[in-house]
């Protein structure tokens, strides 16, 4: 079951960069910094109300932000629900027709289980489903 909005993803060519421009225009401060090698990505991460911005820098080339970036430049990248069960989450996606790009969980930002639904599934959005840190 989907319990909230977990986070935005924002696709970022360099958080060096990025992180200043969003903490001088909002106010915000940025959280912490981390690696996530599964996804081949630096993260930077926004606490907005419980809700969280994730600014995303490509780590390699073949890194999905990298083409991504490529593809459309900079911006809104993905949607992120909370969920209390990944995996039953999918299952359920699966059932009702989506395209998942993760079959199964794969190890995300956070020490959270992540997974992600193909765009063309929900009207052009690129969908994570990630854990509940309540149940992670
Ligand atoms: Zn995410």
């Amino acid at each position: 079951m989907i319990t909230k909005i977990d986070h935005l993803g924002i696709a970022v060519a360099s958080l060096d960069e990025a992180v200043p421009v969003w903490e001088n225009l909002l106010g915000l401060k940025c959280e912490r910094i981390e690696e996530v090698p599964s996804q081949k990505v630096r993260t930077a991460f926004f606490d907005v109300g419980g809700v969280h911005i994730e600014l995303l820098e490509p780590t390699s080339e073949d890194s999905p932000i990298a083409k991504s970036i490529a593809a459309r430049g900079e911006g809104v990248h993905h949607l992120a629900f909370a969920t209390d069960d990944v995996a039953e989450q999918l299952n359920q996606a699966k059932s009702a027709g989506a395209r998942l790009i993760n079959e199964t969980p794969v190890a995300g930002a956070g020490g959270k289980l992540v997974a992600f639904m193909h765009p063309k599934s929900l009207r052009g959005v690129l969908t994570e489903f990630c854990s509940d840190s309540k149940h992670s």
